[in-house]
């Protein structure tokens, strides 16, 4: 073969910039997410960013770059370095400082406890990890720490560099006020010292390198929780409710609390939203049919996902064993990674969104 038969690296880099990144659909060149191209005697060498970790996301963008070269011809070999660079997406609020080592805190609320916001948490938690992300999951549902149940961990955390190290299970570092308190001791939480004690956690445990911080919330939208939503800096909420309609009116408080500190909503998610008993048909709409539906339009948010009511999930949570792990090609499992690359395509592409800057008066003298 002749040297002039081989492609240029110009050639190469040319075709390779108007590739599209899955999540977000912009070029390549747009988002400058090349950072190396080497090109000999027909061999390829790329360095490429992937602005999700989504495993799935990675693979279509390898397909389409190899896709993309293979127009060209006159190459011999492409090697792709991928490494994924999660950016932080912030609400653009000022006031709330960057929790150390973690790009983006998913907050999980309800506007009432018992509809499943804790089971949404560590299934959301336990897919996104799967898929491929360094994720943590809070729990900072004091009231009624779940965690050490869901997640099946439950020792006394260890310190190091006067951090608490968080404990880890199915694949995600886990922290709850579980860990260290006795269970049976009922606890009176006053406002501020929630606000205090979560802040702690937030910012006192060694989470060290995080795409997603998943934080299951206390039910409700009192003064507890506007405080808490207000102090930490929340990429985007996840507000969980059943299709009933009193579950409906809190979920819509839910998503007022979130507006008024303008904090990204990025949907609702209806859990409980039929049984259909094994080997049949039929779908059972114990609690009401679209009601996640009709608020997510009213309100203009995304419906993110619908959950069964599964005994499996139920079960699950009461053994430590997400049902997204233990039944991964289960309607449900499928269901939750849905949402989990969901959540991960919207927080890329508000990272993408240029941050608000203040407005600066400028007066002619
Ligand atoms: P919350 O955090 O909103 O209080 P939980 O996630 O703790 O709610 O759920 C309350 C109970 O309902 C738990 O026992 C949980 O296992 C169960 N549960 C939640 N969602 C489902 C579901 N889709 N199907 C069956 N059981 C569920």
């Amino acid at each position: 073969m002749t040297h002039s038969t081989h492609v240029t690296t110009e050639q190469v880099q040319q075709v390779l910039g108007l590739v599209k990144e899955p999540a977000t659909g912009r070029s390549l060149d747009d988002l400058k997410l090349v950072t190396e191209v080497a090109v000999e005697n027909g061999s390829v060498r790329i360095h490429v960013d992937s602005l999700t970790p989504i495993i799935t996301h990675k693979q279509k963008l390898e397909r389409d770059i190899r896709a993309a070269l293979d127009t060209l011809g006159g190459i011999s070999n492409v090697i792709i370095d991928m490494r994924s660079k999660v950016r932080p997406s912030g609400s653009g609020r000022t006031d709330a400082q960057p929790i150390p080592g973690v790009r983006n805190v998913i907050a999980v609320a309800s506007g009432k406890g018992g509809v499943g916001k804790s089971t949404v948490a560590v299934n959301l938690a336990v897919s996104l990890a799967k898929a491929g992300a360094k994720v943590g999951l809070l729990d900072a549902d004091v009231y009624g720490p779940s965690m050490p149940l869901m997640m099946g961990v439950n020792e006394r955390p260890l310190m190091r560099d006067n951090k608490i190290v968080p404990l880890q299970a199915h694949g995600v570092k886990v922290m709850s006020i579980g860990f260290i308190l006795d269970p049976n001791k009922a606890l009176i939480w006053r406002g501020p010292l929630v606000a205090q004690l979560i802040n702690q956690f937030l910012n006192d445990v060694l989470w060290e390198d995080l795409d997603y911080l998943v934080l299951d919330l206390p039910p409700g939208t009192g003064d507890v929780q506007l405080t808490l939503v207000q102090k930490i800096p929340i990429s985007g909420a996840i507000i969980v409710t059943t299709p009933q309609e009193v579950a409906l009116a809190d979920a819509v408080k839910g998503l007022k609390m979130f507006q008024e500190v303008k904090t990204p909503i990025l949907g609702i998610v209806e859990n409980m939203s039929w049984f259909q008993p094994p080997g049949h048909e039929e779908k059972y709409h114990i609690f009401g049919e679209g009601g996640g539906r009709k608020t997510s339009d009213e309100n203009g948010v995304e419906l993110l996902a619908q959950v069964p009511i599964e005994m499996e999930l139920r079960s699950g949570g009461d053994t430590g064993d997400p049902m997204s792990l233990s039944q991964p090609n289960s309607a449900t499992a499928r269901e939750f990674m849905e949402l989990a690359e969901k959540v991960a395509v919207q927080l890329a592409n508000q990272s993408l969104a240029k941050p608000r800057k203040p407005t600066i008066m400028l007066k002619t003298v």
